[in-house]
């Protein structure tokens, strides 16, 4: 793995009227690598991954993708620089059908012959070639969330970000997710948002833990499923601990 920095916030702080929802945090993910975002709800996770995907502007501090500053960039403007988003509600046409999607998708990047190939090979991926031609607005949450996938892996991003990929899919799709999560890091650096403890045990290397929006604690996910602290603030021991 590169030591390179592909990713980092500086001082990043996110308020909402009197609520501090991200509140100074330092971050860093490095080229390649595969990074989980865990923490209990009103943690502050979706709007740090918010402030990284251009659905928010940071109150203060700073946002770099490979050493240029993008804080305040819009979306499209940062998907343009080969960041797939995956945003914790789904973002789909119900009246298009999954192939129409990740077609699309791929048609931002490649002519039509070729984004054809790259749609199909990202339904395979995701395991939902066979909903292909189905319209995504009668497919489960699950199934969703890999359409949605595909068409982020269609668009062949160089850094990933995915808020609760996991949600609403049955044992069987999360298997799938998290075997598809190891592949891509294999040629993209990979930041996950989850809440769930048994997917980021199946896919996390290194786990940063949020709670009250700041960084609670940094390290491979066993030292952080051992910690003592982190099972507190999931448990809600430390709801009012300073
Ligand atoms: P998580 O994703 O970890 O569950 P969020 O980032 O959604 O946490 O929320 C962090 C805090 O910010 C919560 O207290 C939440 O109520 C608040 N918050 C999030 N979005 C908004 C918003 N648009 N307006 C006001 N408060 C918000
Ligand atoms: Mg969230």
């Amino acid at each position: 793995m590169s030591e390179y920095r592909i990713l980092t916030t500086e001082a990043l702080t996110m308020r909402f009227g009197g609520v501090t929802a991200v509140d100074g945090v330092d971050f860093a993910v490095r080229d390649g690598e595969l990074r989980c975002l865990l923490g209990p709800n009103g943690a502050g996770k979706s709007t740090f991954f918010k402030c990284l995907t251009g659905q928010l502007t940071p109150t203060s501090g700073r946002v770099t993708f490979r050493d240029q500053d993008i804080t305040g960039w819009q979306t499209h403007q940062i998907v343009a620089l080969g960041i797939g988003i995956k945003t914790q509600v789904p973002n789909l046409y119900n009246g298009l059908d999954a192939w129409e999607h990740v077609r699309i998708a791929a048609r931002r990047k490649h002519l039509p012959k070729l984004a054809r190939e790259i749609a199909e090979k990202s339904l395979e991926r995701c395991g939902i070639t066979d909903l292909a031609r189905r319209e995504v607005g009668l497919l489960s949450h699950g199934q969703r969330q890999l359409v949605e996938l595909a068409m982020v892996l269609a668009g062949e991003p160089t850094l990933l970000l995915l808020d609760e990929p996991a949600a609403g899919m049955t044992g069987e799709e999360r298997d799938r997710l998290a075997r598809l999560v190891i592949e891509a890091s294999k040629t993209a650096a990979v930041i996950v948002v989850e809440h769930d403890m048994a997917f980021i045990r199946q896919i996390a290397r290194d786990v940063t833990v949020f709670h009250r929006g700041a960084i609670f604690a940094e390290a491979p996910v066993a030292e952080i499923m051992a910690d003592r602290r982190v099972q507190e603030i999931y448990l809600g021991k430390q709801s009012d601990a300073a």
